[in-house]
């Protein structure tokens, strides 16, 4: 089964249960004197992916309590290919923009199909503390905008492009976001990355 929001999960701060707003709310960046604080809420995101979610493109802290920029991304749903961004920022490169459908395991049994831009240069530290930058496009860009709208405090119900997709029944939505990852792969595959 692949990974993705069919179901709640009690590790993971839902949209219907959020009594602290967390999920709404926008962080604060992480200092150089909080690298510890960085490492473990990394190692948090790391081992909840892992060990409860079974995989996933990324996880954003508000999305486990913790109200810091840092969020885990991978660019290929690869636990290889997961990387750390601490006080992650993002420009669009140009105008051009992508229609991507995005789940979120805060958001179960939902699907959102969102207007994204396709090509960003994105700026974080990891976590030895040095400044990253890089250009994503296409799926990779497109979670890093998901993660980046976390740390605002932004879901994807939220964006103004937004159509969502509600499902009851989690086989079926299990089905459908097969075909969503499996033309996701698409980008990743072209770009010569593993699976
Ligand atoms: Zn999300």
């Amino acid at each position: 089964m692949p990974a993705c929001a069919a179901q709640a999960y009690e590790e993971i701060i839902t949209w219907t249960k959020d009594p602290l707003c967390v999920l709404r709310s926008p962080t604060t960046s992480l200092n150089e004197c909080e690298w510890d604080l960085a490492r473990s809420i990394a190692k948090k995101l790391i081992q909840i992916r892992e060990t409860i979610l079974g995989g996933g493109a990324g996880l954003a802290a508000p999305q486990i309590g913790s109200n810091r920029s840092i969020f885990i991304f991978t660019p290929d749903r690869t636990t290889e290919g997961l990387k750390v961004a601490i006080n992650p920022v993002f420009e669009p490169i140009d105008a051009q923009l992508i229609d991507g459908e995005e789940a979120c395991f805060s958001i179960p049994l939902r699907c959102t199909k969102i207007k994204r831009w396709k090509t960003i240069k994105a700026k974080y530290q990891d976590l030895q503390g040095n400044i990253v930058e890089e250009i994503l496009d296409d799926f990779s860009s497109k979670v890093f905008q998901h993660e980046i709208d976390h740390l605002k405090g932004k879901l994807t119900l939220d964006h103004e492009t937004a159509r969502v997709l509600t499902f009851s029944d989690p086989e079926a939505f299990i089905e459908y976001m097969k075909h969503v990852h499996l033309e996701d792969s698409k980008s990743y595959r072209a770009r010569g990355l593993k699976k």
